[in-house]
């Protein structure tokens, strides 16, 4: 009996014994496999990070206008660009010397400042968290900045050089920039040269607006604060129009808003009214008479002009320009804002006034093109760090859609912030 028990109790310890070992060693199986895969994954991710880290593209501005040289300097800043090449067709004078003023708006100026603008050091002056600024002065101050720059990107500023299918062809093909950024202006054809559908959708801003423009060169041009009237209406009795009782009506929307912005020298004026269908706004819609607006714009000019320039006379009123009735404001954006070059792996994206524009000048057109570029600086380090197509491609629909959220947005408040406040 006893001697079965021992052989017992020895078969049951042989079984403990086994037992432990297996346990043993599925915990150093388990733990072995766990420190491999934490192993891969810290040197995966350390891989990839130091990847990404090291992903430096070379990037290429096309248009040197407001847009276009912020764009440049969100590349610069973006810390993944290794080359840089900003370009225009027009040389250094013509590109500086363009009359009109910028109104940057408070939301433009953040993120300018976050790209590092300095304003204390930009002529101009400030109204309302609006910093006004002649578009000239503006793009030096860019392009000063891109210049100081040179030590930590390949920066080429190429002034005088159009963008063309011959400027493509002269490139070597190893020496092709990842992206491209289309910034030509409204009258810009660099969308077709590369290959860029020039649809557009035009969508109603459902208002009306006619614009006007006086240039008197006795006066100065220095960046000035802009003029906002609101709640206007005009004396058309004359033309058999009775306003009085119109705007005593409830039912019908407020009157005109007015705008008078630019130096002294080169003035302009925007007129704008929500859609309606009062008769006011269906004469000045429907008479193509270029007196009536003229004598619109020169009575509001007088009305609301800064003290210190001079009134609209017979003779300045000579070189007032104006639209001849009062239009549809509409927007146009394009529907294709960004692409893929397949077979030369670049991604382009369009911006500024080469991807949406008004029809009507508000005084403040260039936050529209900033608020576009609020999405590059992602864009740009997307593209760089991008491992496959698959990432360029997503990056791209990325981009696509925050262009047409801008338009939209700018649809549903651009004029209440620009015009109507
Ligand atoms: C009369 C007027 C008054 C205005 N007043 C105001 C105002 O008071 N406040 C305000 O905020 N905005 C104003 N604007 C609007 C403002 O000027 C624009 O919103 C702004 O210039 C748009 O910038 P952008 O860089 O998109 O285009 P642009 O300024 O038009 O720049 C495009 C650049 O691309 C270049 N280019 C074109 N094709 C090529 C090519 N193939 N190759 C190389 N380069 C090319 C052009 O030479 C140009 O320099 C005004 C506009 C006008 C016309």
């Amino acid at each position: 009996m006893d001697g079965l028990q021992s052989q017992n109790a020895g078969v049951g310890g042989i079984a403990e014994d086994a037992e432990e070992k297996y346990r043993a060693l599925a915990y150093d199986t388990a733990l072995s496999t766990l420190v491999a895969v934490a192993l891969y994954v810290v040197i995966k991710v350390s891989l990839d990070g130091f990847r990404q880290w090291r992903a430096k593209i070379s990037v290429l501005v096309v248009g040197s206008g407001p847009v276009g040289l912020t764009a440049a300097l969100v590349a610069v800043r973006s810390g993944k660009v290794l080359k840089l090449t900003v370009l225009d067709e027009r040389y250094r004078t013509a590109l500086l010397s363009r009359p009109q003023q910028i109104a940057l708006d408070p939301r433009s100026v953040k993120f300018l400042l976050g790209l590092g603008v300095d304003f204390d050091n930009m002529e101009g002056c400030w109204h309302n968290d609006h910093f006004f600024t002649r578009i000239g002065v503006f793009q030096e101050y860019l392009l000063s900045i891109l210049e100081q720059k040179k030590q930590r990107v390949d920066v080429k500023v190429q002034l005088g050089t159009k963008f063309t299918e011959d400027y493509l062809r002269q490139i070597p093909h190893n020496n092709w920039p990842r992206v491209i950024v289309v910034a030509d202006g409204s009258c810009g054809d660099s969308c077709s040269v590369l290959g860029i559908s020039s649809d557009y959708t035009v969508e109603s801003c459902h208002a009306y607006g006619a614009n006007a423009t006086i240039e008197r060169l006795d006066q100065r041009q220095v960046p000035t604060p802009e003029i906002r009237a609101h709640s206007l209406y005009f004396d058309l009795s004359a033309y058999g129009v009775e306003a009085f009782r119109e705007h005593r009506n409830q039912t019908t929307k407020p009157g005109f808003h007015l705008k008078i912005y630019g130096t002294f020298r080169n003035r302009y004026m925007a007129l704008v009214c929500p859609a309606s269908d009062t008769k006011m706004v269906r004469f000045l819609r429907q008479t193509a008479h270029s007196s009536i607006m003229k004598n619109i714009f020169h009575q509001s000019f007088n009305a609301y002009k800064t003290d210190i320039e001079p009134r609209l006379n017979d003779v300045t009123l000579h070189h007032m320009q104006c639209s001849r009735r009062l239009f549809e404001i509409q927007l146009s954006h394009r529907r294709i804002s960004a692409a893929y070059i397949e077979g030369d792996n670049v991604a382009v994206t369009v911006e500024g006034e080469a991807a949406r524009v008004l029809n009507f000048d508000t005084g403040c057109g260039v936050n529209l093109g900033m608020r576009g570029l609020e999405s590059m600086g992602t864009f740009i380090y997307r593209t760089a760090t991008a491992v496959d197509q698959t990432d360029i491609l997503e990056a791209l629909s990325a981009k696509m859609l925050h262009s047409r959220q801008v338009a939209e947005t700018f649809k549903q408040t651009g004029l209440a912030e620009s015009m109507y406040e």
